[in-house]
């Protein structure tokens, strides 16, 4: 029997009726304006939609960086629409890694040290050693093992956001976040990424992806587009493009005899 409360439990992400309007004086922006979406643990989900549709705004509520206006959230079984700020980074900190196109590493240090700051926040006490054992385990996961003491500027723009996705992966998320996570890479490069996450997804990590390009949601295995605040549609893609085999189309593209 299904009264919807099975896929409720069974749900990482449940958003009903969600609304988020920006006011800046006499200025109303209804950014979003009434979306309901469940999303289960392990999904890999694009959420797509033209420019000012509202996905940043929808990716910082389900991030807990910021508060729906009205509506309810509820992330992993527990709702997180009315608490305060201290409450919402407490929750940030245990469940939620973000990835953002810019990188956001710290220039004159390390991939190891970049992966290992957000654990120097946590709640976990960490002699050195453990540190590092597990900073060198998400950059191992992310395939940057024999990179851990080169900095940003010593890294290809693929390998700069995978030591932003090993920072985000440090403290074991539920969900891991990204907003236009190849917005600054080349089409090569952003396959490669792709097949980061695609090997992460298949490891059992959820990932909401906001893209505006159609090939790059096409890796995820759900697309979900926004327009004017709204879902306009949700589908499952029938058949995710895999990254590993484009990548190999690229390289023989590359090798073939120019003509
Ligand atoms: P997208 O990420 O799809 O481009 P956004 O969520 O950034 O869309 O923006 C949705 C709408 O909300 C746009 O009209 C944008 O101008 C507006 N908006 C976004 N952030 C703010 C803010 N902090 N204050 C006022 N308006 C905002
Ligand atoms: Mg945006």
């Amino acid at each position: 029997m299904d009264n919807g409360s099975t896929s409720r439990n069974g749900g990482l992400v449940h958003l009903d009726d969600v609304h988020k309007t920006y006011r800046s004086g006499e200025m109303e922006v209804r950014a979003v304006r009434g979306v309901s979406l469940d999303i289960q643990q392990g999904e890999f989900v694009a959420l797509m939609g033209a420019s000012g549709s509202g996905k940043s705004t929808l990716m910082n509520i389900l991030g807990c960086l910021d508060r729906p206006s009205a509506g309810r959230y509820i992330l992993d079984r527990s709702d997180v629409s009315g608490l305060d700020r201290d409450e919402l980074a407490d929750i940030r900190n245990s469940k939620i890694g973000f990835v953002f196109q810019g990188f956001n590493l710290l220039p004159r240090t390390s991939a190891l040290e970049n992966v290992e700051l957000p654990l120097l926040y946590g709640k976990h006490r960490l002699s050195n050693a453990q540190l590092r054992e597990k900073a060198d385990a998400v950059l191992a996961s992310v395939g940057l093992q024999g990179r851990e003491d080169h900095h940003p500027s010593q890294l290809s723009g693929g390998q700069q956001q995978r030591v932003a996705i090993a920072r985000a992966l440090i403290n074991d998320p539920e969900v891991l976040l990204a907003d236009e996570p190849t917005g600054n890479l080349d089409s090569r490069t952003s396959v490669e990424i792709m097949g980061v996450f695609q090997q992460l997804n298949e490891r059992g990590i959820t990932i909401i992806m906001v893209t505006h390009e159609p090939d790059i949601a096409s890796y995820a295995r759900r697309n979900v587009v926004m327009r004017d605040g709204l879902v306009q549609s949700d589908r499952a893609v029938s058949q995710p493009l895999d990254a590993k085999l484009e990548a190999q189309k690229l390289m023989s593209v590359d090798e073939s005899p120019k003509m």
